[in-house]
Formats: structure tokens, C-alpha cells, sequence
């Protein structure tokens, strides 16, 4: 198979993960617990992915603008994040006037175009990673296939909360997919024509995951207050080192 079609694959494949994690929030109840294990291992592998895979790759391939692409990356899913908050905030006030369920409606689409934006970023980099290096580009689809369910169980979490169909629900997992799938598409187009914009998108994307990773996951992780679920978390973390580092010492990396 072709570096192209494998990058579209493993990123489509990578895609259904967000359905996946939907359909088992519409079907039935998640249970908290085996959620929150889930995401911890998810959360480690992740964070060894960003620090000691997409960190120093980007510090190589633009050793001087790849640090302020990656700033533009972080402090775009931050706002974001802080609209969305603000409009779930909003949500818990108007209750008084009455018009709940609109601001619900409007907090719950500002939630599906930020992890849109989040999803774009994880196709880019599956591609983009793949296209680089095989071997740690596999190691990448590795790491965002795990957070891939749970991210799926929370925005149709989000959606039945603003709206109570099921079928809504499904449909936001879905569009996570689809955009996952953009996101892959524009990297390898975007490689194939040359130049520094696949560096650029690349840079961007280490900095959404940078903010995934250390202010997203880990402050869930760490909300927990569960020393298993840290634990799980240094087992993803650690998994993520032993592979990379079985890969470099074997020449495939
Ligand atoms: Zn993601």
C-alpha cells in the first residue's frame, strides 16, 4: 500500500473511532468509571505522543517558527474551549428568562465546531506523521485511536444534553469522523504540492494536541482524585515511551 492510501486509511479507520464512541453513548449509559479508565490510559499515551513525538518533530522540521505555530495551535482550541464554557455558563442563567433550551442548542454547536476544529487537527497529524515516518506515524494512530472513543462519547454526551435525540446525538459523532477524514485529506494534499503549509498545519496541530493533552486530559485525569487512574495514566504514558523508543532502536525510526 502506498504511504497516501495508508495515511487515508489508518486515518478513516482512526475516524470511526469517534462513531464508535457516539453509538455506545446513544445505545446505552457509559459507566463513569470504565469511561475514566479509558480516557486516563488514552490521556498518558497522548501526552507521551505530544512531548516526546510531535514536540521534538516540530522543533527539527521549523527550528524557528515551529514553536509560535504551535502557541497559534494551543491558544486556538483554548478559545475555543473558553467560548464554549461561557456559553454553558450562560445556559445555567437562563434559566430564569426561560430561553434554556436555545442557549443549550447554541452551547452544545459552539461544543460540535470546536471539536470539529479538534478532530481536523487529529487527521492532520495521522497523515502528516504518516507521510513522514511510517513506523511512528503508526505509533501516532495508535495514540489518537485511543482518545478517539471517548472524545465521541462526549460530544453526543453534549448533543443529548442540548437536545434529547438520539439520532442528533449520532450525527455530531459522525461529523467528528467526517472532519477527521478532511483533516487527513488537506494534509496529504497539502504534502503533495510542497513548500513549508504541511510544516505550518503540522506545527498547528502539535499545539491543539499540546492543549489536549497537558490542559484538556490531564486536569480530568487529575479531577478524578483516583490514584488508579494516574496510575493508568503512566501505564499509556509509558507504553507510548517503550514503543517509540523500541522503534528507534531498531532503525524504524
Ligand atoms: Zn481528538
Amino acid at each position: 500500500m502506498t504511504s497516501v492510501w495508508l495515511a487515508l486509511f489508518l486515518s478513516a479507520l482512526a475516524a470511526m473511532a469517534d462513531t464508535v464512541g457516539g453509538a455506545l453513548t446513544v445505545v446505552r449509559q457509559f459507566e463513569g468509571r470504565t469511561l475514566a479508565s479509558f480516557t486516563s490510559i488514552g490521556a498518558g499515551f497522548l501526552l507521551g505522543a505530544t512531548l516526546l513525538d510531535r514536540l521534538p518533530d516540530t522543533l527539527h522540521t521549523m527550528p524557528k517558527l515551529g514553536v509560535t505555530y504551535m502557541l497559534i495551535g494551543y491558544l486556538l482550541v483554548l478559545t475555543l474551549e473558553i467560548i464554549r464554557h461561557s456559553r454553558n455558563h450562560e445556559n445555567t442563567h437562563s434559566h430564569a428568562t426561560g430561553h434554556v433550551h436555545t442557549a443549550a442548542m447554541q452551547g452544545g454547536t459552539i461544543a460540535l465546531v470546536s471539536m470539529m476544529v479538534h478532530t481536523f487537527m487529529d487527521g492532520v497529524v495521522i497523515a502528516g506523521a504518516l507521510a513522514a515516518n511510517r513506523a511512528e506515524g503508526i505509533l501516532m494512530f495508535v495514540a489518537i485511536t485511543l482518545h478517539k472513543v471517548p472524545e465521541g462519547l462526549t460530544i453526543s454526551a453534549i448533543s443529548l444534553n442540548s437536545s434529547n435525540s438520539r439520532r442528533r446525538a449520532f450525527l455530531w459523532a459522525f461529523l467528528l469522523t467526517c472532519s477527521t477524514i478532511v483533516g487527513a485529506i488537506t494534509a496529504v494534499v497539502l504534502g503533495s504540492v510542497g513548500g513549508p503549509s504541511v510544516n505550518i498545519i503540522m506545527a498547528l496541530a502539535t499545539g491543539t494536541f499540546l492543549f489536549i493533552s497537558t490542559s484538556d486530559l490531564v486536569p480530568f485525569v487529575r479531577a478524578q482524585e483516583q490514584p488508579r487512574n494516574m496510575l493508568l495514566l503512566l501505564c499509556g504514558c509509558g507504553v507510548f515511551y517503550l514503543s517509540l523508543t523500541l522503534l528507534q532502536s531498531i532503525g524504524l525510526s
